[in-house]
C-alpha cells in the first residue's frame, strides 16, 4: 500500500519525507498507457512532485506547478500539485508516452536518455488567492531527475537537499516505486552530513528497499544511518486528481481568437479536446462552437 512519511533525524537537525508510491504510479502507467521507459520517468517526476506537496507548499491555495524539459524524445513533463490537509493531489502529463529505449550496459532504464539534458527544470509556486509567485529555474544536470530536483534545491532554494527517486517495472507493470528527501537544517553539523554520506553509501537503491517490503522508518533509518529517527507525520497520503472542467476548455477555445474558431467551425465542423492530464474528452458541436464564437468580442 503507498505510503508516505515525514521525519526528523540528528535530534532535529535534519529533515526526511519517504514515500512508497507503487500504487499512485501503477495508476498513472495505465492512465497514460505508459512504457516501461515513460514508466520510470513519469514515476520519478510524479513521485517527487508529490513529496514537494509536503514540503513546499505551506499556504492554503498554494500550487505547484512544475515542468522539466531536457529536449529529449519524451518532450515536457508537466506535473500540477496542490495540497489538502495530510494530502497532496497531483496531476501529470508527459508530451510522449510512447517512447521506448534500449536498457543502459547497467541494465537500467536509461531515464536520462528519454528525458534528455539540453534543458530545463521550472517549478513555480504561485497561490489561486492573492496570485504571488516563486520561480525557481535550473538548467538540468543529468535528466534522470532526481539529480535535477536535487541541483534546483540547492541552487534555486539554498537548501541542501539529497533526492533519490526509483521505480521497478516488470512486465505486469510497477513491481515497486518511491523516493525520499533528506534535507539539512541549518544547525545539520559537519559530523551529521559526514554519517548521512556514509549511510547512503551503503544504502541499497529505494526501489530494491521498497521491493523488499521495508518500512518508511526502516528506510529513513538506513539513508540518514540515525537509529533514532523521529516521526513526525506519518498519515500522509497521495492522490492523482484531475480538476479539469467544460468551462475550461471552452475558455481554451475561446483564446484561439475569432479567425482560428471560425475555421475550425469551416473546416471541421466540430473540435473533440482532450485533457492531456486525465485523458477525458470534451466534445464540441458546430452549434457550441458557435455561441464560443459569438463571446468573442
Ligand atoms: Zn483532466
Amino acid at each position: 500500500m503507498d505510503r508516505i512519511a515525514k521525519f526528523l533525524a540528528y535530534e532535529g537537525r535534519v529533515s526526511l519525507i519517504c514515500a512508497n508510491t507503487t500504487q499512485l504510479i501503477e495508476e498513472i502507467r495505465k492512465l497514460h498507457d505508459l512504457t516501461p521507459t515513460t514508466t520510470a520517468v513519469l514515476g520519478r517526476f510524479s513521485t517527487i512532485s508529490g513529496m514537494m506537496g509536503f514540503t513546499e507548499i505551506k499556504e492554503k491555495d498554494d500550487f505547484l506547478s512544475i515542468q522539466l524539459n531536457g529536449k529529449g524524445p519524451v518532450g515536457t513533463l508537466v506535473s500540477i500539485v496542490r495540497r489538502e490537509e495530510e494530502t497532496s493531489k497531483i496531476k501529470v502529463s508527459i508530451d510522449n508516452p510512447y517512447v521506448e529505449l534500449p536498457l543502459k550496459s547497467n541494465g537500467k532504464l536509461d531515464v536520462g536518455g528519454a528525458v534528455g539534458t539540453n534543458g530545463f527544470l521550472n517549478i513555480i509556486n504561485k497561490n489561486e488567492i492573492t496570485d504571488s509567485n516563486y520561480t525557481g529555474l535550473v538548467p538540468l544536470v543529468s535528466g534522470e531527475i532526481a539529480e535535477d530536483f536535487t541541483e534546483y534545491f540547492a541552487k534555486s532554494k539554498q537548501k541542501p537537499t539529497v533526492v533519490a527517486l526509483g521505480v521497478l517495472v516488470n512486465k505486469d507493470g510497477v513491481k515497486a516505486s518511491g523516493g525520499y528527501m533528506i534535507q539539512l537544517m541549518p544547525d545539520a553539523t559537519e559530523e551529521d552530513i559526514v554519517n548521512i554520506e556514509k549511510a547512503l553509501e551503503k544504502a541499497p537503491a529505494i526501489s530494491e528497499m521498497i521491493d523488499k517490503n521495508k518500512s518508511l522508518e526502516e528506510i529513513a533509518k538506513i539513508v540518514t544511518g540515525d537509529e533514532n529517527v523521529l516521526i513526525l507525520a506519518q498519515e500522509l497520503s497521495l492522490k492523482y486528481e484531475c480538476d479539469c472542467t467544460r468551462e475550461r476548455f471552452e475558455r481554451g477555445l475561446i483564446s484561439l481568437g475569432k479567425d482560428e474558431l471560425s475555421k475550425i467551425i469551416e473546416e471541421d465542423e466540430m473540435a473533440d479536446t482532450v485533457c492531456h492530464f486525465c485523458n477525458k474528452k470534451y466534445h464540441f458541436s458546430k452549434e457550441d462552437l458557435e455561441k464560443l464564437l459569438k463571446e468573442i468580442k
